[in-house]
């Protein structure tokens, strides 16, 4: 059987790294994407033997030229896309005091390109692409704290951002409905990654679990769900 075809964004390190090397092992062929392509060259040198299904290639989530070059690249060289996995994300919150009231618009913006729109245009050019193949996984990569069930205030760039890409979820899930293309929102947890720092509890092992088995579902699985250790949770 051929090799099915995953493209993961912010490839190069933290989840979205870990996430590649699963797929590959499960024997998916992985593009590997990063906006940096020497740190995408350095995880894939890091991860030795086990890089062999992987294809990095640069990706700025945010540039629609990037997007569009992608898009071409894999349609060349693969002739077909199988899973999207939009990983890449920012917390561009840093200050801690800043609340709602204190929070400048300028960092909504800045979370919302990374974290909402570039999924969201990512879908866009992919999902089709998908539809025509009659197959197709999207997990886009979420987080608790954008559950609005949980919302207890504070960084409200990443939070809302985040709220919104499950939004997304929904929106294309219920346009490609009865389709085999399923399309669901995953929080990983809290994640020991440059982003979840070192008091995190989770190794990125277990974090990447969700998104990789999200990846992988079978045609009857879910989708427009949210997901946490393989169960769905509240929005
Ligand atoms: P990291 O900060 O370790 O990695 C983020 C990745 O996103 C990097 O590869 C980074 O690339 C990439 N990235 C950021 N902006 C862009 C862009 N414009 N174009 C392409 N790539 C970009 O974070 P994690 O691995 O922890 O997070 C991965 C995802 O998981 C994120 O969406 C995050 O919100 C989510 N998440 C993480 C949690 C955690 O505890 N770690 C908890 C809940 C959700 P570069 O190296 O070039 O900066």
């Amino acid at each position: 059987m051929t090799a099915k075809i995953a493209i993961v964004t912010g490839g190069n390190r933290g989840l979205g790294l870990e996430t590649a090397r699963q797929l590959a092992q499960q024997g998916l062929q992985v593009v590997l994407t990063s906006r940096d392509p020497a740190k995408a060259e350095a995880a894939l040198a890091h991860l030795g033997a086990q890089s062999a299904n992987i294809t990095p290639y640069p990706l700025d989530v945010t540039q629609e030229s990037s997007i569009q070059a992608l898009s071409h690249f894999v349609l060349e060289r693969f002739g077909r896309v199988d899973v999207l996995v939009n990983n890449a994300g920012i917390f561009p919150d840093s200050k801690s005091e800043w609340t709602a009231f204190k929070t400048p618009l300028d960092i909504l913006r800045l979370a919302m390109e990374t974290n909402t729109y570039a999924p969201f245009r990512l879908c866009q050019v992919f999902i089709p692409i998908m539809q025509e193949n009659g197959y197709g996984r999207v997990v886009n990569v979420s987080s608790g704290m954008g559950q609005l069930s949980e919302m207890n205030g504070g960084v409200p760039g990443y939070r809302l951002s985040k709220t919104a890409l499950n939004a997304v979820t929904r929106l294309f899930a219920d346009e490609v409905k009865g389709s085999n293309v399923l399309i669901n929102s995953v929080c990983p947890g809290w994640v020991r990654t440059d982003m979840g720092g070192p008091e995190a509890d989770r190794e990125v092992e277990q974090g990447a679990d969700t998104i990789v088995w999200l990846a992988t579902l079978p045609d009857n699985g879910p989708s427009g769900g949210f997901f946490r250790d393989r169960h769905e949770i509240a929005w």
